[in-house]
């Protein structure tokens, strides 16, 4: 096959992103009373509603409203003051009822976009304009460094419902194939589930991995997931299709599944492109097929090959009365909206003078925001970049560091009273205990002076030892 590179200058990637989140921070479930949590024991958080009693009713979470209005308005969504649920019908026993309940062709949110900024090596995978110009491409604005910025449209944000967890025993990998059996925890059916697709704006795989990151930072902003991939809290699903350079009709796409992770969205979605080239540039055809993507062996495998439309028998939900949601409601999800990642960083460049990298990786992880701005706390302001350099710079490297040892570190390496190599020594002594780091710097007589006063007498006695030890060296000159 041949490498990623090479394709995209012949060949458009079209990619569009199908991103589940489960709303982890939410006390129940979303038609139900049940503990939202996944960590007891099997079927321990279950009731007539998510098991799908005939004739148990579902009351709506509006806590979980709430949380996707909120997701919708950092998205630059139109929120739809008027929507409905709807009931997809599919026979599968991860749900019980025999239809998932989700929404129809209005969603909460609709419309939006983010715009991701694309650089370093990452924004070499999108060709340069001059190398591919075609007509009907509209070329991104570049920077001189060849960073980029990609506005990403967002079609819709709707609200559903997961499904019960499968696991299947014997088989290969957790899958069903081969499986001898397989155990249905329906602790995780019901648990409110956004989703969010995308329009196919999306052109290289580290856009999609850039795309996936900046929903995951936005969300756990937002407070409304842990967005965990590993876990699969956050789930994507990736789509994509090539066309000829210059060509504006969308190729045939399939569709990647088994993403649990940020390097398996890119790395999926490379191969696949590769993958689709060598076929299409054989004289073969793509099939719209769902592909499974194999880590271990870095490929896809085709999961199902879709024939024909699915037929859900979507109809709306005569349980649930249509929605009709008031300014108020809208206006207090819009208060609840902490400052954005996007925002952070621009307020930490223009009030702390940091470099735009610094400001945006502490600004992307809100654990992290919060740490670095306690740190700040009663730091003198002139420390605050100092402060930021070892929280980009030495702080991943520990486990449980302070905020108040992070800023005491920093004001000792702001003297020059330590280097950054004993910072680091100190701060691997702190680790994990409320020691101050610096009582750590004195115990161990690491204080370097810069004082000149101090230093004069000291250099004035080693040279003149020299001089009298090595008369030729010190009457050179
Ligand atoms: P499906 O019904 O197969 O789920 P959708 O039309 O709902 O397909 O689109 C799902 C996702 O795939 C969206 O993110 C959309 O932007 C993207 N997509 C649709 N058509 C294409 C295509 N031809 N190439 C790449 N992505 C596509
Ligand atoms: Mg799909
Ligand atoms: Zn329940």
């Amino acid at each position: 096959m041949k490498r990623l590179a090479e394709v995209l200058r012949d060949w458009e990637a079209v990619i569009g992103l199908e991103v589940h989140t489960e709303l982890t921070t939410l006390e129940t479930k979303m038609f139900c009373n049940c503990k939202n949590t996944h960590d007891d024991p099997p079927n321990a958080n279950v009731c007539p509603v998510c098991l799908g009693m005939p004739g148990a009713l579902p009351v709506p979470n509006r806590a979980a409203i709430q949380s996707i209005v909120m997701a919708g308005l950092a998205t630059n969504c139109q929120i739809m003051r008027h929507s409905m649920f709807y009931r997809k019908h599919y026979f599968y026993p991860d749900m019980a009822k025999n239809y998932q309940t989700t929404q129809g062709p209005v969603a909460f949110c609709m419309h939006g976009h983010l715009d991701l900024e694309v650089s370093g090596e990452g924004a070499a995978e999108r060709p340069a304009w001059e190398d591919v110009a075609a007509d009907g491409e509209t070329p991104v604005s570049r920077e001189r460094d060849g960073s980029y910025v990609a506005p990403i449209r967002i079609l819709r944000i709707h609200m559903e419902e997961d499904a019960a967890k499968m696991v299947h025993v014997g088989g290969e990998e957790g899958r069903i194939t081969a499986a001898t059996e397989s155990l249905i925890d329906y602790n995780r059916c019901g648990t409110p589930l956004i989703e969010l697709v995308t329009e196919p704006d999306l052109r290289t795989p580290e856009e999609a991995r850039l795309f996936m990151e900046k929903l995951q930072q936005t969300f756990r902003t937002l407070g409304i997931s842990d967005c965990s991939l590993e876990s699969g809290s956050m789930r994507c699903d990736g789509n994509v299709s090539l066309r000829r350079r210059g060509e504006t009709r969308l190729g045939t796409k399939t569709e990647m599944k088994n993403i649990n992770s940020f390097k398996s969205l890119h790395d999926a979605l490379e191969y696949e492109i590769c993958r689709q080239a060598e076929v299409l540039e054989e004289g073969g055809i793509v099939y719209q097929e769902t592909r499974h993507w194999e880590p271990s062996r870095r490929r896809t495998v085709v999961m199902r090959v879709k024939e024909t439309a699915d037929d859900y028998r979507l109809f709306p939900d005569p349980d649930l009365a249509p929605f009709d949601l008031t300014d108020d409601f809208i206006e207090e999800a819009r208060e609840k909206i902490p400052e954005l990642p996007d925002a952070k960083r621009d307020r930490y460049m223009a009030e702390l003078g940091l470099k735009r990298a610094d400001a945006a990786q502490l600004a992307a992880d809100p654990n992290v925001a919060a740490f670095f701005e306690e740190a700040l706390e009663g730091a003198p302001a002139k420390v605050a970049a100092t402060i930021a350099n070892v929280m980009v710079n030495l702080v991943p490297s520990f486990g449980a560091l302070t905020p108040a040892q992070v800023a005491s570190i920093a004001g000792l390496l702001a003297e020059d009273a330590v280097t950054f190599a004993q910072a680091r020594e100190v701060l691997a002594a702190v680790d994990g205990t409320e020691k101050d780091p610096e009582a750590v710097v004195d115990e161990r007589g690491l204080r370097q002076t810069n004082d000149v006063s101090a230093l004069e007498p000291i250099v004035d006695e080693v040279l003149e030892r020299c001089g009298a030890a090595h008369p030729k060296a010190g009457g050179v000159g």
